[in-house]
């Protein structure tokens, strides 16, 4: 018996179930948990729990196990997802992309990176240069995006605080030729402000350490999960392999410095660090100059504006920073050679790696962007999901029941509907004229939304608990209650950045410090139009990622967190039953069930099993390939298992697949 269908190990995917209840699902996820198999099978859709330990599974030989099989071949793993996604690619010319998806913590960071590395390694057995070039730039890239993007929160060390998305551009051969990285709102807010025990980007502590190692010989760092020096060494490393030149690492590192000095307020040094005059860098922080009728004033901060305008000023310069390193790395992964892009077939596989859904002690408005990414991308599953079987179905004319489960879409709408939505009530409150206050939305929403099932205030619901203070707001997301504080929501949808500060940058004598401040050359008179806000930049970004990824062939990773304490020993019942509920497991094993497991056009299946029968071995002479196929299964009796559409047979459980494949190597 194939080891992935021991017993010992638990059902290798969840379809094989013998009855499908919450119970014997948990059941199944726990053993095989605690046996060390931490992958398992919804169908195509893998179901993985964090082992929070080093696995030896992701080896070369590994990869050479998984290389060209079959998904129901071998054990559950990602290399095995990731395979079928360049299958499909490679075979059938089909764009995919596969999702990675489950809360903060749960593992999809390192999932991203492990299919990343599985795809680099099975391509280019020619071993052309520009493609190991290509490759090279696309595995160095992470690490310099997770030292800027990345830091230590409550819930991982390791949280990503940006959204990913990579496109890999594969040629006709099926070798990657280049990539292009899509980045989402990162959480900027950070630079200036952490909650307790976390961190701000990994990147800060990483230059603060080696400037400590360097200039105080007796300094040891810290012992922690995160080794900030090594660190170091290998993003610089990574920034020189992918083509920073040392000026540009070397402005990095200013605007670093310059952030931190920022908060000390230190003019001097950020006048020097940022190749501008002293008193420019002075006049910028405490005054702005304003256009009035035909003149041109320079009006003086009070002591509040001039604090929010050093905030923004620290958060601003980050942001672009991380933006323009993102910029940077496109310009070397993107498809050089004309010819491939033009004339050879150019499909991509899309890697999808976001920040999870997550419940601080505060959440304020970036929780709610991330909190709504999710939704989106729960949204899509729920979609692809079930519209992908049922279309499948329909056109191959087989018989379907529909399937229930929860359609989070209410939530999704709540957020993001025009005029009724969050986000529109929000940006209303913006646009008001005179002094607009976080309350003044809140008291939008409370208005506007009163009667929404998944939307409760204080003021609302006055004797729940949850709800401390005048300031909070519930949402009732598809994975849980979050209490979200107003503060800060009005201010950081606007997202203001005087237009002092982009003029201070743009006229540094710096040429790359220049270059990521381009709107900084337009004077005051010329600066007119209000920018889009954070929320409808955001909302605009997630609508179009949806929609990109909706129109490739998708495959699913479900990243499940065992607990909540980083433990590898631990399976937390109840934290574990939480998730697989939210994410819908179980309505996917239900819709995998009534439908079939697995689906092969006729000749492919005959390909690989002919040799089992002696109908079909080594040729056939029935009038059709689905004949044919009609006549082995009958020899094997699987036909209760088998229904036959227009170009594909269909296998209702994988148990059959299993057997036909140990006939096979049988033969
Ligand atoms: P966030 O939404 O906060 O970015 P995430 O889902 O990306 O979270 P990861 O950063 O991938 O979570 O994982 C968190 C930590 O869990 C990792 O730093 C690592 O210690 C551990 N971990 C995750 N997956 C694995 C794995 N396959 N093997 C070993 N350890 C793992
Ligand atoms: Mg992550």
């Amino acid at each position: 018996m194939a080891e992935h269908e021991s017993l010992e190990f638990g059902k290798a995917d969840f379809v094989l179930l013998d009855s499908v209840s919450l119970e014997e699902f948990m059941a199944n996820l726990k053993l095989r948990f605690e046996k060390g198999r931490i992958y398992t099978y919804i169908g195509e859709v893998v179901v993985s729990v964090n082992p929070y330990r080093a696995m030896n599974i992701y080896g070369r030989d590994t990869i050479e196990q998984y290389k060209g099989r079959e998904l129901y071949e071998r054990p559950p793993h990602l290399f095995a997802i990731a395979d079928a996604a360049y299958k499909a690619m490679k075979r059938r010319n089909k764009d995919t992309c596969i999702v990675i998806s489950g809360e903060s913590g749960a593992g999809k960071t390192e999932a991203s990176k492990y299919i990343m590395q599985y795809i680099a390694a099975i391509t280019n057995p020619g071993q052309r240069a520009e493609v190991e070039r290509v490759k090279n730039m696309l595995l160095k890239s992470n690490c310099v995006l997770e030292a800027f993007g990345n830091a230590k929160t409550n819930r991982n060390d390791n949280s990503s605080r940006f959204g990913k998305y990579m496109d890999i551009n594969f040629d006709f051969k099926g070798d990657p030729i280049g990539g292009h990285i899509n980045n989402y709102l990162l959480e900027k807010s950070r630079v200036i402000f952490q909650q307790e025990g976390e961190r701000s980007f990994h990147s800060f502590y990483q230059v603060l350490i080696v400037l400590l190692i360097h200039s105080v010989p007796s300094f040891s760092p810290p012992q922690s999960s995160i080794n900030d020096g090594a660190d170091f060494k290998a993003v610089a490393d990574a920034m020189k392999v992918i083509g920073f030149t040392p000026d540009e690492i070397q402005t990095v590192y200013k605007v670093l410095a310059t952030i931190l000095h920022l908060n000390s307020k230190v003019v001097a040094v950020i006048g020097v660090l940022l190749a501008t005059k002293e008193e420019n860098v002075g006049k910028a922080l405490l005054y702005r100059t304003v256009a009035t009728g035909r003149d041109v004033i320079d009006k003086q901060h009070t002591t509040q504006e001039a604090s929010y305008g050093r905030d923004a000023l620290a958060k601003a310069m980050y942001e672009r920073m991380f933006c323009w390193i993102v910029g940077r790395i496109n310009d070397v992964i993107e498809v050089k050679n004309y010819d491939a892009k033009v004339h050879g077939k150019n499909t991509v596989i899309g890697v999808l790696d976001i920040y999870g859904f997550e419940i601080f002690q505060n959440n304020s408005f970036e929780q709610f962007c991330i909190n709504y990414c999710n939704e989106k991308l729960q949204q899509l599953f729920i979609q692809l999901v079930l519209r992908q079987e049922q279309e499948e179905y329909q056109r191959e004319g087989i018989p379907w029941k529909h399937i229930d489960y929860f359609n989070n879409q209410i939530i999704v709408d709540l957020v993001e509907l025009q005029h009724k939505g969050i986000f529109s009530v929000l940006d209303e409150a913006c646009m008001t004229v005179g002094k607009v206050t976080d309350e003044v939305f809140l008291q939008g929403l409370n208005s506007k939304l009163a009667k929404h099932a998944h939307y409760t205030s204080r003021k609302l619901s006055p004797t729940d608990k949850s709800l401390e203070f005048d300031r909070d707001f519930r949402i009732r997301h598809y994975a849980g209650d979050v209490v979200y504080s107003v503060v800060g929501f009005i201010d950081k949808n606007k997202d203001t950045l005087f237009q002092d500060f982009k003029r201070l940058l743009y006229n540094s004598s710096n040429p790359v410090l220049k270059m990521m401040w381009p709107e900084g050359k337009l004077s005051i008179t010329e600066v007119t139009k209000r920018p889009l806000t954070a929320a409808t930049l955001f909302k605009n970004s997630m609508i179009a990622l949806v929609e990109n990824l909706a129109c490739k062939e998708p495959y699913y990773v479900r990243c499940i967190k065992p607990n909540d304490v980083k433990s590898p020993l631990l399976f937390e019942y109840e934290r574990c039953r939480h998730q697989v509920e939210y994410l819908g497991l179980l309505e996917n094993v239900r819709v995998r069930r009534a439908g079939f497991a697995n689906r092969q056009e006729y000749p492919r299946f005959l390909q690989r099993y002919k040799m089992i029968s002696e109908f079909t071995w080594p040729n056939h002479d029935l009038p059709s390939d689905k004949e044919a196929v009609k006549r082995l299964v009958q020899g094997c009796g699987f036909e209760h298992d088998v229904a036959y559409g227009k170009t594909k047979v269909f296998v209702r459980t994988p148990r059959t697949l299993f057997c036909l494949e140990e006939q096979r190597d049988e033969m």
